[in-house]
């Protein structure tokens, strides 16, 4: 533990007779050494915010003056998030180490206003590679491999997150939900825990009480369900977080604390709310931090949440229906998924939206268009008009490219503040090559490498590990530094000349042709540390109220606590106009 402020009751006892004081100091010992975890498992299926009560978990102990890590684990078998179609799991969050993560992780620095490290995730496939390639190497001496080496590696994951972290407290996150058989080695290896360390390790079940409609009463038997789902696997919850539309009232916790033999006070009603930010306030309401840490025998503390309640005042404040509206078209390419918007594709960048409205007092509102419209109905493009500022965010290949050129094309000309993230930077390199250069053919390796105007080129380093097929955690990725140009609309924006941003990306703009660009009036107002890599692209104050792109992906690094001085910036020149 590196938390060892003395407790009143440690006071107390340095004036006691000595074998009481030898009894406290072996008992400040003990605590010190033992690391404590609460695992956090879902009950009854998934999507009820088994992410968000982690985070929560975490803001409320780390309130209370603890280091907290969060880890995730994702039974699924791919090494990491990198290899996944947004499509279909979502944004591919990317930590400072260069992981690919899930999304969750973002949600977890968000909420802890920290960047985490790389051990703080796992998925099957890092586990069974690992134990696999160890085995091919002789590195089990011979012996013969099993299930068991696989929890026992989990269970050096779990404890090596803490470790690297240098934490008081882990949270982890069991992907899934109980009854997968998917997730059960990463259950069987928090069973082997508690084992071991009784005090040091708690359970949390996350569960749903449904209202069917035809009904029109709560539900508490899939919750109990659950429960002895999970107690078959020798693993009993010390706490139910109840989350459903309506609170849960006393009567069904009383229920579900009979059936599933946990203290009623340990049920956590978590009905439905506006702001997924108000979850950590409501939890330390209902004191889950105090009631968690004395179930991990950790002394009692004050919690401090003014930082954060800071940030919900301003959320409320932002969304009062006095307050202005500003509209934000995010133009890309990953929204559709059967007939439903799937803007989970872009957390990271909504969240980093919301943050920098919230700070300046004014409401976002955000809507998603789909570039490949206006390939198809060039007209509809007039429809940019009615908005305050563009984003195009990251993307990869060539569907609907042409249609982000033109939105780009369109926010240049009609002096709409324009924002683009990572592919929303390369595009507008290639549209003003295109349309102040007069380089008709200009393009992207990625989409048309016969170019005879390359304005955006693979990487030589890239371009070997695509001809030997390897795809996986192979881009530039992670944090990188960068150098900001005094003077410029990002120098403006960081108010310092050195950066570090996180990237996720194969291709950079052409060394060959930047010169040429720069003469033209685009400026590169940051660059590598070298200048070789163009970092950000933008036009001057004068040319553009804001016409600015970056190579990096800045969305990673926005907090509620302390948002990302690029989009305020984007924010400001559209509140200025
Ligand atoms: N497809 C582009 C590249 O690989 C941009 C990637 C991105 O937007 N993350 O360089």
């Amino acid at each position: 533990m590196t938390n060892t402020k003395t407790t009143k009751s440690e006071k107390k006892s340095k004036g006691g007779i000595k074998s009481d004081k030898n009894k406290t100091d072996k008992k400040i010992k003990s605590e010190k050494n033992s690391h404590k975890y609460i695992f956090v498992i879902g009950g009854v299926m998934s999507g009820v915010g088994k992410g968000i009560t982690t985070s929560s978990i975490g803001t409320i102990l780390e309130a209370k003056g603890y280091k907290i890590n969060i880890m995730k684990v994702d039974p699924y078998l791919n090494v990491d998030a990198g290899t996944m179609n947004p499509t279909e799991h979502g944004e591919v969050f990317v930590m400072n180490s260069g992981l690919e993560t899930d999304q969750d992780m973002g949600n977890y620095e968000r909420f802890l206003n920290r960047s985490l490290e790389k051990e703080d995730y796992m998925t099957s496939g890092m586990v069974y590679k690992y134990v696999i390639d160890k085995e091919r190497a002789l590195g089990f001496g011979g012996r013969c491999i099993d299930a068991d080496n696989i929890r026992d590696e989990i269970v050096t994951r779990y404890e090596s997150s803490a470790k690297k972290n240098q934490s008081d407290i882990t949270v982890v996150e069991i992907g899934g939900t109980v009854g997968d058989y998917q997730n059960v080695m990463f259950i069987e290896a928090a069973r082997v825990m508690k084992l071991r360390h009784p005090r040091d390790v708690v359970f949390v079940m996350v569960s749903y009480m449904p209202i069917p409609n035809k009904i029109g009463e709560m539900k508490s038997k899939p919750t109990q369900n659950a429960i002895k789902q999970l107690n078959s696997y020798g693993v009993h919850a010390d706490f139910i977080i109840a989350r459903s539309e309506l609170p849960v009232d006393k009567k069904r916790k009383e229920k579900i604390a009979f059936a599933c033999n946990v203290p009623v006070e340990n049920i956590i009603s978590a009905p439905d709310i506006d702001s997924i930010y108000d979850v950590p306030v409501n939890f330390e309401k209902d004191q889950l931090g105090e009631m968690i840490t004395r179930a991990l025998s950790l002394p009692h503390k004050i919690t401090n949440m003014r930082g954060w309640k800071g940030f919900i005042t301003n959320v409320s404040k932002a969304k009062e229906v006095s307050s202005r509206e500003v509209k934000i078209a995010v133009v890309g390419k990953y929204f559709d998924s059967g007939d439903f918007v799937f803007s989970d594709a872009y957390v990271s960048v909504i969240e980093a939206i919301k943050f920098s409205a919230y700070k300046l007092g004014v409401k976002a509102k955000l809507s998603w268009l789909n570039s490949k419209d206006f390939e198809k109905d060039p007209k509809k493009i007039n429809e940019l008009k009615e908005y305050d500022g563009i984003i195009v965010p990251g993307g990869f290949g060539n569907s609907g490219i042409e249609g982000l050129i033109k939105t780009i094309e369109f926010a240049r000309v009609n002096k709409i503040p324009y924002f683009g993230l990572c592919y929303g930077m390369q595009l507008l390199v290639i549209e003003y090559a295109r349309n102040i250069l007069g380089w008709k053919d200009a393009n992207t390796a990625e989409i048309n490498p016969d170019s005879s105007h390359l304005v955006i080129d693979i990487m030589p380093d890239q371009k070997i590990k695509l001809d030997n097929g390897h795809y996986g955690a192979s881009m530039r990725l992670g944090a990188y530094g960068a150098i900001i140009e005094k003077g410029t609309v990002a120098y403006k924006a960081y108010g310092k000349t050195e950066i570090s941003e996180r990237h996720r990306h194969r291709y950079e703009v052409n060394p060959l042709f930047v010169d040429e660009i720069k003469s033209a009036g685009l400026v590169f107002s940051g660059k590598s540390p070298n200048g070789k890599l163009m970092e950000i692209a933008e036009l001057p104050k004068d040319k553009h109220p804001f016409f600015l792109g970056t190579q990096f992906h800045p969305e990673f690094l926005a907090r509620p606590l302390d948002p990302h001085p690029l989009f305020t910036e984007f924010f400001k020149a559209i509140l200025e106009l």
